[in-house]
């Protein structure tokens, strides 16, 4: 029992800040206040999407850490920037169902886990902890899998994405928000709310994300 608890100790004296290296668990106070969530509207089409940020500087680096370096010790991070961004496009609504896109064969690979899948559950966490009612719909999910999008431009990106993804029927009553890591295009959510408007007019107040890039391309308008 002492060694464990001498373990559990080492653990977290050996912890650092996977931003900066200052001792602790987690991002530190100075990475997570330069990290402070901007929540910024913009419009895909009719399409409403709120980003924590763009994709420039320290969030930039922050979210390749998070996405490619593996670093689970943002996770908590990661999850009060989209609580930040879900905030606003549910204004003062109780509750809110968190649909996460579905995350490729491939990706999961790389990355060991369903990374948005799991951003979604943690938000929930965090609205809970706000007073918002907030519960992951996993309703989308890939009808075959797509092509890594990054060497892919805009009208190829939406032809790799279209068609691409069902939905399971929504709930009633349940205003949604679909839930992505970085928006590039939008091709992504867009397609995620194709798929989720088949069912008829849902409740789908919009898409949330930790960041948008950095010069948006064509399509995406400011708010
Ligand atoms: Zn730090």
């Amino acid at each position: 029992m002492g060694e464990l608890w001498r373990a559990a100790l080492d653990l977290v004296l050996g912890a650092c800040c996977p931003l900066c290296g200052e001792p602790g668990a987690g991002a530190c106070r100075r990475c997570a206040t330069a990290l402070a969530p901007e929540p910024s509207p913009f419009t895909l089409g009719a399409f409403e999407v709120v980003a924590a940020g763009t994709h420039t500087d320290a969030r930039r680096d922050a979210l390749l850490a998070w996405k490619v370096g593996g670093e689970v010790a943002l996770d908590a991070l990661m999850a009060h920037q989209m609580a930040a961004a879900v905030l606003v496009l549910l204004e003062d609504g109780p509750s809110v169902g968190l649909v996460p896109v579905p995350t490729t064969r491939r990706s999961r690979r790389e990355r060991g886990r369903d990374l948005v899948a799991d951003l979604a559950a943690r938000t929930a966490t965090v609205l809970a902890e706000v007073g918002v009612g907030a519960r992951v719909e996993r309703l989308l999910r890939l009808t075959r899998q797509t092509r890594d999008q990054h060497a892919l431009d805009r009208s190829s990106r939406r032809r790799n994405l279209a068609g691409s993804m069902r939905s399971s029927e929504p709930p009633r009553g349940v205003p949604l928000v679909l839930v992505d890591d970085v928006v590039t295009t939008g091709a992504t959510l867009l397609e995620a709310a194709r798929a989720v408007s088949r069912w008829g007019p849902a409740e789908v107040l919009g898409g949330a994300a930790l960041a948008v890039a950095s010069h948006p391309t064509e399509g995406i308008r400011s708010r």
